[in-house]
C-alpha cells in the first residue's frame, strides 16, 4: 500500500451533516442513511457504525452483498436493499434485510422462497417518472390482489425523485409527488389500511421538505454535499484525498513528460510526480491541464496523461519540495464538488470512484 496517499474521513462532519439534515424534518419523521457503494467511497462500515451510534433509524444499500457486509460487522438496525437481484432472497431472509420489491418478477421470487418468514417486511417501489425501477400505477390492482392473497407485510411504499436538485424542474417533481400520493391512496384503499411512505433524497429534503412523509433517505448530504452552493456552510465534506510529491524534475524546453509524450515543455518546467493515478479514481480526462491539485495553497495543473498509479503536475510557480503535501480535494480549499467540475461530472462520481487500495484514516471525537 502507498502510505503517502490517503483518504481522510472526518466522522465529526458526518455527524454534523446528519444533525443539520435532521433539523430540516420533523422529529417524528424517520431518517434513512444511504451507505451504498462503500458508503459513497468513504467506508460503509465506519459510516454505518457512526450513524448507528447517532440513533439513525435505517440504512440502505444497493445490493445484498453490501448489506451482508454491514451485518457481518455487527450493524443491527434495519437495512433496506434498494436493488435486490434474482437469487438474493435466501440471504435477504438469513441476514434480516428488507428488500425493495419493484417488479412482478422480483415479487414472485420473494413469494416462492421457502425460507420466507410470515412477517418479512418489504418496501414497495413505484416508478413516478424517473423510469428506472418500480411498479407503475396500472399495476396496482393485480399487485394488491397478490399482496392480499399472500398476506405480505408491506411496511413502506416508496418512490424516487429524478430532479429534486433542479429548481427549473419543479413542475416535474410536483408531478412525481402528486402521482406518488395518488398511488399511495389507491393502495391503502385496496389493502384497507394505512401504510408508511418515503420519497425524498437529499435534495428532496432540502427543497421539498413538505413531502417528507414517514421517512427520508439521504446519501450525498451526509457526505457533505447539497444541491446548492448556499448549503456550503451547513454541510461539510466528510472526505479529503491527500497525497505527497514523490519526486521533482526539471524538464528542459523541448522534452516531454509521460505516456504518448502528453506534455511537451515549451519552456523549462518544474514537474512534480504524485503517487495517485487513474486506478485510484483520478480520471484520465483530468490530464493535459484539465484538472488541478493544490500544493502549498497554489493550484497546479495536471500535465500529460494521467498514468495508472501516478500523475504529474506543473509546479513551476510553487515553492515546494519532495515530500510536501498535495491536496486532491479537501473540506475547504478544493472540495470533491469543486474537483468534479474539472471533468464535467458530479461529486457522487468523484467520491465513489476512489479505489479501495487507498488507505482510509478516520477523524472522530
Ligand atoms: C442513492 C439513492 C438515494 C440517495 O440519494 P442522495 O441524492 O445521495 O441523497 C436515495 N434513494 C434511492 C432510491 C437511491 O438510489
Amino acid at each position: 500500500m502507498n502510505n503517502n496517499t490517503y483518504l481522510k474521513i472526518n466522522l465529526k462532519n458526518l455527524v454534523s451533516n446528519f444533525l443539520f439534515l435532521k433539523s430540516k424534518i420533523s422529529d417524528t419523521t424517520k431518517f434513512l442513511g444511504v451507505v451504498k457503494a462503500f458508503g459513497y467511497g468513504s467506508d460503509s462500515i465506519e459510516i454505518a457504525k457512526c450513524l448507528e451510534k447517532q440513533n439513525i433509524d435505517y440504512l440502505a444499500v444497493a445490493y445484498t452483498s453490501e448489506a451482508i457486509q454491514l451485518r457481518e460487522n455487527a450493524i443491527k438496525i434495519p437495512i433496506l436493499v434498494l436493488h435486490p437481484q434474482i437469487g438474493d432472497f435466501n440471504d435477504i431472509f438469513q441476514y434480516d434485510l428488507e428488500p425493495n420489491i419493484y417488479s412482478f418478477k422480483i415479487l414472485n421470487e420473494f413469494i416462492n422462497n421457502k425460507s420466507m418468514n410470515q412477517n418479512q417486511p418489504i418496501h414497495l417501489k413505484f416508478n413516478t417518472g424517473l423510469n428506472r425501477i418500480g411498479f407503475k400505477y396500472s399495476d396496482i390492482n393485480i399487485l394488491c390482489d397478490i399482496i392480499k392473497s399472500n398476506n405480505i407485510n408491506v411496511k413502506y411504499i416508496f418512490s424516487h425523485l429524478g430532479a429534486s436538485e433542479d429548481l427549473s424542474e419543479i413542475p416535474f417533481t410536483e408531478g412525481q409527488i402528486n402521482l406518488f400520493e395518488k398511488i399511495s391512496e389507491n393502495i391503502e384503499k385496496k389493502l384497507n389500511r394505512r401504510i408508511d411512505k418515503h420519497l425524498l433524497n437529499t435534495s428532496g429534503i432540502l427543497n421539498f421538505s413538505d413531502y417528507q412523509f414517514n421517512m427520508v433517505r439521504s446519501g450525498i448530504g451526509l457526505y457533505g454535499f447539497g444541491n446548492d452552493y448556499n448549503y456550503r456552510s451547513d454541510l461539510r465534506p466528510v472526505v479529503s484525498l491527500i497525497s505527497t510529491i514523490s519526486q521533482i524534475h526539471e524538464v528542459k524546453k523541448g522534452e516531454s513528460v509521460g505516456y504518448n509524450r502528453g506534455f511537451l515543455a515549451e519552456k523549462n518546467t518544474k514537474v512534480g510526480i504524485i503517487p495517485i493515478g487513474h486506478a485510484d479514481g483520478i480520471s484520465r480526462a483530468l490530464g493535459n491541464r484539465k484538472g488541478k491539485l493544490i500544493v502549498n495553497n497554489i493550484p497546479c495543473d495536471i500535465i500529460g496523461n494521467v498514468c495508472m498509479d501516478m500523475l504529474m503536475i506543473d509546479i513551476n510557480s510553487v515553492d515546494c519540495n519532495e515530500g510536501d503535501e498535495v491536496i486532491i480535494f479537501d473540506e475547504e480549499k478544493q472540495t470533491a464538488e469543486d474537483f468534479s467540475k474539472y471533468s464535467d461530472t458530479i461529486s457522487y462520481e468523484i467520491l465513489t470512484s476512489i479505489s479501495q487500495r487507498i488507505r482510509r484514516t478516520y477523524l472522530s471525537d
